[in-house]
């Protein structure tokens, strides 16, 4: 019998509009059906350079034969049996390997769960625990999930937040060290101390959860000093930190850790994103005394650890030490800041250019003494250097931000045809806003 045709786009897409609510709002508007490496190709055929990674999912690419052959293996030998029920080897090796690659020079645990969200709402759960406090502190511009305490955590209000408060109590925000937006890093580090002396009962305080580079929030890096000063803040006020390295992590910025550019243990680190290499894994790591506050039964998941994703995990952290990804990200870190900053020379539309290893942010304004956030002009570039074959990404609160989240083994030809349609299009913007 023959094999039925393939549905077209049209199809697919008309099932999307009739089966799908609309909340869920997809970037492009095509059907990916496959990808390889550094590339996606639609329902039609039509290929596309990936400057996106599935959301920086895929710092090792798609479809890596390492992860895939560790997957298939462990699909044969087991797919699930709970971690909550019976444990596995991929589950603890991970464990293992994760405890030694994070920061710190002390004893540490790990464990794992399924989504970025869930990783982040579990250290505040351990972090709880383990100071008998409720307080966290977070960001402006923050952003670390769409759960209950993911939004409240979460700065941004629309369109994450919009409608569906109340959210969670006890959480205090303060400046991230943004720049561009006035805010240097002793400013933002002088407003916390304040806050946390004056503003804010400092007897029902827990921790401080940053994100070491500002994901969804513009990809803004927090400076070395800023980390310095939260870790000693912390200490002298007996608060935990907390990295989210749910974006920032697992090679992005050229370390294993975004936060270890600085010379900051934090006490608990949320992971997730490209640990799993496309498999949906996250986890926590941190100081095993703090992992150790919840009671037996007091943590878990259905799914959390999940044995195929656990096995492709370590196959992920073996391909970035073999194919010497962090290394790769700091020379993609260097081609993409030489490009962005003769574009900033070039183009009046850029505002600022942040790059951190191959996590780069270019901040486009209407104006450069204004600093009016050039939202539609974004928008106009990522739907232009799409219909050139590159999927880009916007970030920031005004979505006036155009991301980096390439796959770290990107081919070099790759790499510079995708900045050539990003900068055909940023020229071809900028020439018809005059
Ligand atoms: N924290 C950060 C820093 C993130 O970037 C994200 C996802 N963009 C999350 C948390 C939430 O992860 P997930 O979507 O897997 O729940």
């Amino acid at each position: 019998m023959a094999e039925p045709a393939p549905a077209t786009s049209e199809e697919l897409l008309a099932i999307r509009q009739s089966s799908v609510p609309r909340g869920l709002k997809s970037a492009f508007d095509f059907v990916a059906a496959r990808a390889s490496g550094s590339q996606v190709w639609d329902q039609a055929g039509v290929g596309y350079i990936d400057f996106v990674g599935g959301i920086g999912v895929l710092n090792v690419g798609h479809g890596h034969p390492r992860v895939l052959a560790a997957a298939h293996r462990q699909t044969d030998l087991l797919i699930h049996t709970s971690a909550q029920i019976a444990t596995y080897e991929p589950y603890l090796r991970l464990a293992q390997r994760l405890c030694e690659l994070a920061p710190g020079d002390f004893a540490k645990k790990a464990i794992f769960f399924s989504t970025g969200a869930e990783a982040v709402e579990n250290t505040v759960k351990i972090a709880r625990s383990f100071t008998g406090k409720p307080g966290i502190v977070a960001f402006s511009q923050a952003f670390h999930g769409r759960t209950l305490m993911g939004m409240s955590l979460t700065d941004t209000v629309k369109p994450y937040k919009l409608g569906f408060g109340p959210f969670a109590p006890e959480i205090y925000r303060s400046p991230f060290p943004y720049e561009f937006w006035g805010w240097d890093s002793a400013r933002a580090l002088e407003e916390l101390e304040e806050s946390l002396r004056s503003k804010w009962p400092a007897d029902r305080m827990a921790a401080i959860l940053i994100e070491p580079v500002l994901g969804e929030g513009g990809f803004v890096p927090a400076s070395i000093e800023f980390l310095g000063g939260l870790r000693e803040l912390a200490d002298r006020r007996g608060l935990l930190l907390i990295a989210d390295e749910v974006q920032s992590g697992i090679g992005r910025t050229g370390k294993l850790f975004a936060i270890e550019h600085s010379e900051v243990a934090p006490d608990l680190i949320a992971v997730a994103k490209s640990l799993g290499g496309g498999f949906p894994l996250s986890g926590v790591v941190g100081r095993a005394e703090v992992m150790d506050a919840p009671s037996p039964g007091q943590l878990g998941s259905t799914y959390g650890g999940n044995p195929v994703a656990c096995a492709a995990a370590l196959a992920v952290l073996d391909v970035i030490d073999e194919e010497g990804l962090l290394a790769r990200a700091a020379v993609i870190g260097s081609i993409l800041e030489e490009r962005m900053q003769e574009w900033q020379r070039r183009y009046r539309l850029v505002g600022d250019v942040r790059v951190l290893g191959a996590m780069a942010g270019l901040e486009l304004v209407r104006d450069r003494a204004s600093r009016e956030p050039a939202a539609a002009e974004t928008k106009e570039i990522i739907d232009g250097c799409r219909d050139r074959g590159l999927m880009a990404l916007g970030a920031g609160p005004h979505h006036n931000v155009i991301r980096t989240l390439m796959p770290l083994n990107i081919a070099d030809d790759l790499l510079l045809q995708g900045l050539d349609i990003l900068e055909g299009e940023l020229a071809r913007v900028s020439e018809a806003k005059g």
